[in-house]
Order: C-alpha cells, then structure tokens, then sequence
C-alpha cells in the first residue's frame, strides 16, 4: 500500500486554527456553534479537509480526540452537496464495534446534521429488528452499524449497499480484537469498489496495516497521537491499598469528594454488579454496564448517566469501549485491566478534548504484575498517592515471586488492619510473562 502523505500531530497543540478555515458550509458551522466547539481539535483540523477533498483516510486517533465530527461534519457536507432529492439510498455507511458507540454516533451526526435535509439512523443487534427495518424503508441517507445486524438485515434482504459513497471504519482495532474481520470483508464485497474509505483506529498495528493496504486507496495515513501513549491532560494517580478494602475506600472517595459522574472499571461482570449493589447500598445511586445486561438497560444506564441522574457507572472494558461522557471528571480503575492497552482506552474517558480528568487506579498486592506491563507500555510510571487510614497492609508472604494471577478470587489478606509501607512491594519483581492468559470480561 502507499501512502501519500503523514500528517503526525503533536497530541496537544497551544495554537488552533478555526473552524471557519476548514472549508465547511454555514449549516454545519451553525451546528458546530450551536454544540459550543470553537476551535477544531488535531485530528478534525486535518482530517476536514482531506476527507473534503475525497481522499481516502487512514486515521489513528483514540477515543476523545474529536474523531467523530474529524469524519461526521466532511460527509455531511459531501453528502448534502449531492442530493437527490427523491431517492434516498444509504449514501453513507459507518461500522463500529459497539452498541453504544453506534448509538452515539447516530446522536452526534444528528447534532450535526440539525440544519441540513439529512436523515440518519442506527441499527445494531440485542432489540427487536422491526422498528429499525421500518426506519430503513423510509429511506436513510446514513447508516450506521454494528457488523453483525448490518449483515443479518443485508442477507434478509432489507437493506442494499450498493448505492454506499462514503464507508467508515470506526475503532478498526477493536472491531479486529471482537472477531469482526470477517465481517468487514463482507461488508466490502456488497459496498461498490469505487467509493471512498476512511478507517479510524486507536492504534496502528500490523493487522489493521494489512486490512488497510487490501480496501484503502492511497490513503492520507493522520496520527493524531502517538501509538500507546496516554492523554496528556489526563492526571493519573495510583493507591497501592488492600483488595478487601477497595469497596470502602472508593465509596469513601466519591462521598468525601462529592464526586457526582464518576465512570468505574472492573475486570469481571460479577464484580460490577457486587459494587454497584455496596455502592447503592451506601447511598450512592449507581448502576452497572456489561454484557450480561440486556441492550435496554445499558442504553438506559448510560443515559441515566449521561443525565446526572446516576452518579457512578460501574463498567467492563468492551461494555465501555467507545462511551462518550463530554468532561468526564473522574475515572477509577477499582481493578486494573490483565490487558495494558485497555488502561490507555479506560483513562481516555476523561480529560476529553481538551478538558482536564482525573483517573485512579486502585491497586492490591496480586495486581502488581499488571501494574508493571501498564508502566512498561506507557514508559513512565505513575505517580502514586496514600489515602489516609487504608494505607495497604504486608503482601501475603508468597506474593513476591507469585505467578500471574490465574483468577481473580480475592486473597486473604494477611494484616487486616493495614498500618503497613504502601511503597513496599512497589518494586517487588514478580516475574511472568506479561502477554500470557489475557483475557478481557464483557
Ligand atoms: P470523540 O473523540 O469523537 O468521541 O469526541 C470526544 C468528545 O469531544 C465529545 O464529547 C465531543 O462532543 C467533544 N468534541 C469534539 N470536537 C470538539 C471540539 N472541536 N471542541 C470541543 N469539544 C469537542
């Protein structure tokens, strides 16, 4: 494949040009002004216009940097300058991994289409197919989608993408790590070979190199931040503290505080559905997104969410992948993911465009080899902090050359009452191999 040219972004720019620069028309400028934007982020900046100008885009941007309207506000303009006024085709197709990311996408291109005759919807599976089939025979102009439904309805019969102009693959890696490769290449062979692509992905790996040389045309290759590095306004922070304290200790935080929108990550589904229960428990309304959970209720916490209405939400990482909270304030990692890269993706929900977050980890004895491969790929370490009476209490005596944790069943702790060196075991070698048993919980 080649690639013409490389835009590589430094992650946080001081001067910004603005939006009005960028070649959009009045509508969409409107739109922008009315969501409150003033000035593009990094990616939209170069994004914009080379999508204005029908290239192809290879783009690696996370979640947070404003890569939904760097592909969202070009198409509209593409797609508004072109109308047919009568027939409406699916003119535009966008793939994503997730459920609530495609709802959240369909939530942006609405804003942003508000002063344009564009119209837009969402299906994806775990609801009924009957209301989105519906929508879809009315016409839609966009379409966005996860793989699996897109293609149950295609081979239904209720859908065709053959009139397709502009495709987009959003969060490509992660579509590639839920086993939707081949999929996509389905998806390819039903969309017309002259068309323009744009794939967005957290990170370049050689797999998405592969997936991108075989569909896109000489594409503009925009790295919006460097592979593996987290975002710069993100203030992380570690407690090294006792697992059967971690409950307290973060009920203790949010009440003290008074954290209102606070996002938890735990490894297991179990686990977010035991902390939601002591959190509620406590007086702390909250409520818990993962796989177990029926589409319904996870739209329905997000939104509760979203609305202030609930003050945590407690999530697995591929439950959480992709979610929008604008100004995030606060993330915690009550366990640290067994998959460093999933650290980046969870502390990437605050500190968005440009506002300043807080994430915390919260760490026991038996997670210190996670810690290590998290440090070890962000190259830095994190600064760690004491929280005052749960200070974290002696490692079990067998921790020091303890083996990757198997499961993640909590250990006995040896000193109850704490009182011990939060720092002790900070370096304590623990030596494993750090990419065996990965496995990440919906
Ligand atoms: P995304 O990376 O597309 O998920 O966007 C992350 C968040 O940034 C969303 O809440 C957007 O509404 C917001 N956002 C996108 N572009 C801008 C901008 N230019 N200025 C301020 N916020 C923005």
């Amino acid at each position: 494949m080649e690639f013409i040219i490389i835009y590589k972004l430094p992650f946080h720019k001081t001067i910004y040009m603005s939006f009005d620069s960028l070649g959009l028309s009045d509508p969409l400028l409107k739109a922008i002004a009315k969501k409150g934007y003033t000035t593009p982020s990094p990616i939209q900046e170069k994004c914009i216009p080379i999508v204005l100008q029908g290239k192809d885009v290879l783009a690696s941007a996370q979640t947070g940097t404003g890569k939904t309207a760097g592909f969202t506000l070009p198409l509209l303009q593409i797609l508004a300058g072109a109308q047919t006024p009568n027939k409406r085709p699916i003119r535009a197709l966008i793939i994503t991994p997730t459920r609530e990311l495609a709802a959240q996408i369909l939530e942006n291109v609405r804003e942003y289409s508000i002063f344009l005759k564009i119209k837009s919807t969402v299906i994806f599976g775990g609801v009924k197919q009957s209301p989105q089939v519906n929508t879809l025979r009315n016409g839609v102009d966009i379409l966005i989608a996860t793989p699996g439904r897109l293609l149950d309805l295609q081979d239904q019969g209720l859908l065709s993408l053959r009139d397709v102009e502009i495709l987009v693959l959003d969060e490509a890696d992660r579509m590639l790590d839920m086993g939707f490769l081949r999929d996509i290449k389905k998806v390819l062979t039903l969309v017309p070979a002259k068309r323009q692509t744009l794939l967005f992905s957290a990170t370049f790996s050689k797999d998405i190199k592969k997936l991108a040389g075989g569909f896109l045309t000489n594409p503009v290759l925009v790295e919006a931040t460097p592979e593996n590095t987290t975002a710069e306004k993100v203030n992380q922070k570690i407690y090294h503290v006792d697992k059967v304290k971690k409950r307290a200790i973060i009920i203790q935080m949010i009440k003290e505080g008074d954290w209102q929108q606070t996002l938890v990550f735990t490894r297991t589904k179990h686990g977010a559905n035991k902390l939601c229960e002591k959190m509620q428990k406590s007086g702390i309304t909250a409520a818990a997104i993962h796989g177990n959970k029926t589409q319904g209720a996870r739209t329905k916490a997000l939104a509760g969410f979203k609305a202030g209405e609930i003050r945590v939400l407690v999530a697995t990482d591929i439950a959480a992948r992709g979610i929008d909270i604008p100004l995030l304030p606060h993330v915690v990692n009550f366990e640290l993911p067994n998959v460093p890269e999933d650290y980046v993706h969870r502390i990437g929900r605050t500190g968005r465009a440009g506002a300043n977050g807080i994430a915390i980890s919260l760490v026991s004895h038996d997670e210190a080899v996670y810690l290590r491969d998290i440090e070890k790929l962000l190259k830095q370490k994190i600064p760690t902090g004491i929280i005052e009476g749960f200070e974290q209490g002696e490692a079990p005596a067998e921790d020091p050359n303890a083996k990757r944790p198997q499961n993640h069943s909590p250990r006995k702790p040896r000193n109850k009452n704490g009182g011990g060196n939060w720092n002790r075991n900070k370096n304590s070698g623990n030596r494993s191999n750090s990419n065996s048993n990965r496995r990440r919980s919906d």
